[in-house]
This record gives structure tokens, C-alpha cells and sequence, in this order.
């Protein structure tokens, strides 16, 4: 089995409302061979929801933080340890996530300017994931589902 995110299965999920539908993660959850979820739906953030990137504090800790300043890293830490949940309980070694968000981006995040910029960097679950021994990818650089 695979974890995927539910946006990119076509799920609603997403802060503001909408999915980000990718056809091929819906293929593998429509052929049983997925299991999706939202990190930050689990971590009990309704939808929908304040938008937020990751960003450092003054320690230098990292935070996710919304557009109004509001502190969400509980919530989505809640997020990425349930979904780790989720896959050792399907046995899942590979994740396909959602570029770019706070919680799935792989590789790259938004840098908490809310300009659109990029940073290098891992959402809060993709990390956690990655730090567990599970192999992700977005769904940019996901191989085609055969070979997954
Ligand atoms: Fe999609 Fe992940 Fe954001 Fe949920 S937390 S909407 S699955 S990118």
C-alpha cells in the first residue's frame, strides 16, 4: 500500500476548499493500492481553514505559522503523527504528498512570506515520514504507478 494526500486523490481538503486533484493518485487509491489522507484534517483543522506556511522563530525553532499570525504547529504535528500512524499500521513504506504544502511538501516549501516564494525544506509530515524510513515523493516526481 501507498499513502498519498487526499487533495491529490480528489479530495475537498485543501484551506480553502478544493482538491488538487492528480489522475494518477486517484488511479492507485481507485485500484486499492493507496490509502489517503490529510495530515492537517487529522490534526483536527476544519475546512475550511487559515492558510499557513512553515516559517523559524526567533530561536530559530520551526513553526507553522497562518497569514494572521496565528501558531498552528500543534495541530499539524498532531497531523504528522497520526498519519505515521496510519501507514505503520498499512505496512506502507512510500508516500506520494502534495508539493510544496506545510504539512506534504518534499524537497520544497513555501517560505512563510505568503508571496508565493519557495524554500528548501519539508512539510511537517513528509519530514516525519522520511525521519520513519518511509520513501515520499510529490506527485510531480512520483515514477508512473506501475512501478510503484
Ligand atoms: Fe492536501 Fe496535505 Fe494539505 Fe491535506 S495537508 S490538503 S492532504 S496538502
Amino acid at each position: 500500500m501507498i499513502l498519498v494526500s487526499a487533495c491529490l486523490a480528489g479530495e475537498d481538503c485543501r484551506y480553502d476548499g478544493k482538491s488538487c486533484l492528480s489522475p494518477a493518485v486517484r488511479e492507485l487509491v481507485r485500484r486499492g493500492r493507496a490509502v489517503a489522507v490529510c495530515p492537517e484534517v487529522l490534526g483536527g483543522l476544519p475546512v475550511p481553514r487559515e492558510r499557513c506556511e512553515m516559517a523559524r522563530d526567533l530561536e530559530g525553532n520551526t513553526r507553522v505559522v497562518s497569514e494572521r499570525h496565528n501558531d498552528f504547529t500543534a495541530q499539524y504535528t498532531l497531523g504528522a503523527r497520526a498519519s505515521l500512524f496510519i501507514a505503520r499500521a498499512n505496512h506502507i513504506s512510500t508516500a506520494v504528498l502534495k508539493s510544496l504544502s506545510p504539512s506534504c511538501g518534499f524537497g520544497e516549501v513555501y517560505d512563510g512570506s505568503f508571496t508565493g516564494a519557495r524554500t528548501g525544506g519539508q512539510g511537517v509530515t513528509a519530514r516525519l515520514l522520511v525521519e520513519n524510513g518511509i520513501r515520499v515523493y510529490t506527485e510531480d516526481q512520483m515514477p508512473p504507478i506501475e512501478e510503484l
